[in-house]
């Protein structure tokens, strides 16, 4: 047995298989082929197996996500179809002799770049899919190689980070736990694998992967952070009695469905979920939660190779709302760049990207992406309560800007004769300092803020969130931060707007009294953790006195 240890980002205790993550971007050699005919009938074989997985992602998006977002993937299975796309692979492999892996390199190579030159966006963004195809085939025809993952068995994903756009890409019903040689608590990949409700360890360090290999048993321990490689039957006895009993905690908690989230002297607050996409909404129902206090809607570019239509958009916000029947649904406006990079949005490179242009500062530089949004947003708006929420503000004149965009397209849908609820509330994230000093100026100016304390935690203590190397200068419980969020309630409550957090603090019951006492009117969590939250509401009595 070898031990590895790191940081547990989400409790539980999975035992399984490993299965060692691989990137797509496989590195293709030159090899020459003596046999043409027979590397033709390679690509052949790996081709329909190309095109038989596309078949089987539509079908389940279709499901999951609704057509208009499956539809890129009808997209993929006719470009592998298409003729000159094909002819120049076989042409490659047969004047030059070269193995079916490097010709499909090549025409990927030269189509995308042909499709970026174009001046029409939709064709420059067929450049995205172009290399998709081609990656895709190419590991098929490594996979004939022997490197098969077709397992309908559930593993325990090893690599050295995950990017969040990989994550979300991950088949969810065949992942057990993650474990991962770098990150941090904080980062976006951490965040998915708490919504997700899968034990997680992040940073176990480089040895961990030149040692497992797939296959290889293995337990993780995601409370303390520990991973045993091939267990001793000790060990193996130890974790399957913690398994059991975390189970069990977790059962007891149900019994909490169904009850109020009210403190011993009566004191009700709002527990809300978070949620990344659409396919989460079965978690948040299950967990009890009275709304969705964040939709991280970015994650529907993330998932896709283009920018998501109004169509695509309208689709999946209406179905959270109608889905919620009612409850409140908070929907973050697009909040891309730093860590979340989708490649057709072609952002440049920039130094301190957490500092550069992401989030509202893309969506006030690119407006028609803002527009196209805020128009699918307000088209939902009467199928459910909603709430419009803009992150990383860090100025009135800004949130000016906003509020303007939001009613020249409110103006535009009413003229266009489309019906929009207007009870829509309008709200933003305090998660840069600046937000929170000036809150007393922003209040005024929306209904709600909602409190992100892992940004507002990087940008107060100086501590990109993305180093792992710099976790132990990072006070989760700062005075600085826990101060910003008392100013920002206070505010927030004299000038009329209600507030809420959502960032990850918001599931730290060691701090659930604290934002009672400072009058938070809404915690929002990742689904696994309602009921917690909802335990320790009803644990905190605010008329005891406390001694400070
Ligand atoms: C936050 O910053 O706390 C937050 C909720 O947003 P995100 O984690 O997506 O940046
Ligand atoms: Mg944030």
């Amino acid at each position: 047995m070898i031990t590895f240890k790191g940081k547990g980002v989400y409790g539980a205790v999975a035992i399984g298989h490993i299965s060692v993550f691989k990137r797509n971007e496989t590195s293709v050699k030159r090899i020459h082929v003596d046999d043409v005919a027979a590397e033709k009938a390679r690509l052949e074989t790996a081709k329909e197996k190309a095109s038989q997985q596309l078949s089987e992602i539509y079908n389940k998006a279709l499901k999951e996500v609704g057509e208009a977002n499956a539809q890129i993937f009808e997209i993929h299975i006719m470009m592998l179809e298409d003729d000159d796309y094909n002819d120049s692979i076989s042409s490659i492999i047969e004047t030059q002799s070269v193995n079916a892996e490097y010709a499909v390199a090549v025409t990927a190579d030269n189509f995308a770049e042909m499709f970026s030159s174009m001046d029409d966006a939709y064709m420059q963004a067929r450049s995205a899919d172009v290399r998709d195809i081609s990656n895709r085939i190419i590991k098929c025809l490594s996979e004939e190689d022997g490197e098969s993952s077709a397992s309908d068995e559930k593993v325990i994903i090893c690599a050295d980070d995950l990017a969040p756009s990989e994550t979300v890409l991950l088949d969810k019903d065949k992942v057990l736990a993650f474990v991962t040689a770098y990150g941090s608590s904080n980062s976006h990949t951490a965040i998915l694998a708490r919504n997700m409700n899968i034990p997680a360890i992040i940073g176990v360090g480089e040895e961990f992967l030149k040692t497992v290999k797939c296959g290889d048993m293995a337990i993780v321990d995601g409370f303390t952070g520990e991973i045993f490689v091939n267990p001793d039957d000790d060990t193996i006895s130890r974790l399957e009695k913690k398994k059991t009993d975390d189970e069990e905690k977790k059962r007891l908690l149900q019994e909490l469905k169904g009850k109020e989230n009210i403190t011993l002297d009566g004191t009700k607050i709002n527990i809300y979920a978070n949620i990344g996409s659409v396919d989460n909404i079965g978690a948040v129902l299950a967990s009890d939660a009275g709304g969705i206090g964040l939709f991280r809607s970015e994650f529907l570019y993330l998932e896709n190779t283009d920018y998501p239509t109004e169509e695509q958009q309208f689709s999946a916000y209406k179905r959270v709302l109608e889905s919620m029947a009612g409850k409140k649904v908070i929907i973050r406006t697009l909040d891309i760049g730093a860590d979340k990079q989708a490649d057709y949005f072609n952002l440049a490179k920039e130094e301190n990207p957490a500092l550069g242009c992401r989030a509202i500062r893309i969506c006030l530089t690119r407006p028609e992406i803002f527009k196209t949004q805020l128009r699918a947003l307000y088209r939902a708006s009467i199928y459910g309560n909603l709430g419009i929420m803009f992150p990383m503000i860090t100025s009135v004149s800004e949130l000016e800007r906003i509020l303007a965009i939001c009613e020249e397209v409110r103006n535009e849908l009413q003229d266009d004769g489309i019906a929009i609820s207007n009870k829509t509330e309008l709200g933003i994230m305090i998660e840069t300092p600046a937000a929170a000093i000036i809150s007393d100026r922003l209040a005024s100016m929306v209904d709600f803020f909602s409190v992100g304390t892992n940004d507002l935690t990087q940008y107060t203590l100086a501590c990109d969130r993305q180093n792992a190397a710099i976790e132990q200068f990072v006070d989760t419980h700062h005075e600085a931060v826990l101060r910003l969020i008392e100013m920002s309630a206070k505010n927030a409550h004299e000038h009329g707007a209600w507030i809420g957090i959502c960032g990850e603090l918001a599931a730290d019951t060691a701090l659930t009294e604290t934002f009672l006492r400072m009058g938070i009117d809404e915690l929002s969590v990742s689904p696994s953790f309602v009921l917690k939250i909802r335990d320790a509401v009803r644990h905190c009595n605010l008329k005891k006195e406390v001694t400070l």
